[in-house]
């Protein structure tokens, strides 16, 4: 994944060679947490199941074996380049602890951050929100209705599945 200009000072000067060593050394070039190995196309089915055309099976997005698809698989499936990038467990770039690094695949890397992009999200329209009430005064008088309280799915952060990672 690709850093944003503005976190790039938040990574140790030594991020290339860490990350290399995670994915590649660590890892032995395949997601950490399903299996899929980088740099090669794999045939999926959208839920998570994919082909493991060295061990001849199929697997599921935790990378165990499973039973062979019963439905149509070229209906279902799909062709996936895979690429591994080195993720922040915590979802903190200024440490970078081997054990709060892993490699993972993209599906996997969308699947831990998206929890806290999400938080992320929802906190950025609220303190957009928030200021708009430091110069005009508090929402109730103006009868703006948009004030909800924060939902249960922004408070966990993901941690379920980081808690699965590990
Ligand atoms: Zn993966």
């Amino acid at each position: 994944m690709p850093i944003r200009p503005e976190h790039v000072f938040l990574y140790p000067i030594d991020w290339p060679q860490l990350s290399h060593h995670v994915r590649f050394v660590r890892a032995g070039g395949a997601c950490e947490h399903c299996g899929r190995p980088h740099g090669q196309r794999v045939f999926h089915l959208r839920d998570g199941r994919w082909w493991d055309r060295k061990r001849q099976c199929w697997r599921n997005g935790q990378g165990r074996r499973v039973r062979r698809p019963t439905e149509n698989i070229l209906l279902q499936g799909a062709w996936t380049p895979v690429v591994l990038a080195c993720a922040h467990l915590n979802h903190d770039p200024s440490d970078s602890a081997l054990h709060l690094l892993a490699a993972l695949c993209q599906r996997c890397h969308m699947l831990h951050d998206g929890p806290e992009h999400r938080r992320r999200r929802w906190r950025n329209a609220h303190y957009r929100r928030a200021l708009g009430d430091l110069f005009y005064g508090p929402y109730p008088l103006l009868g703006a209705e948009w004030i909800t309280p924060t939902p249960l799915s922004m408070l966990d952060g993901g941690s379920a599945f980081s808690a699965s990672l590990r």
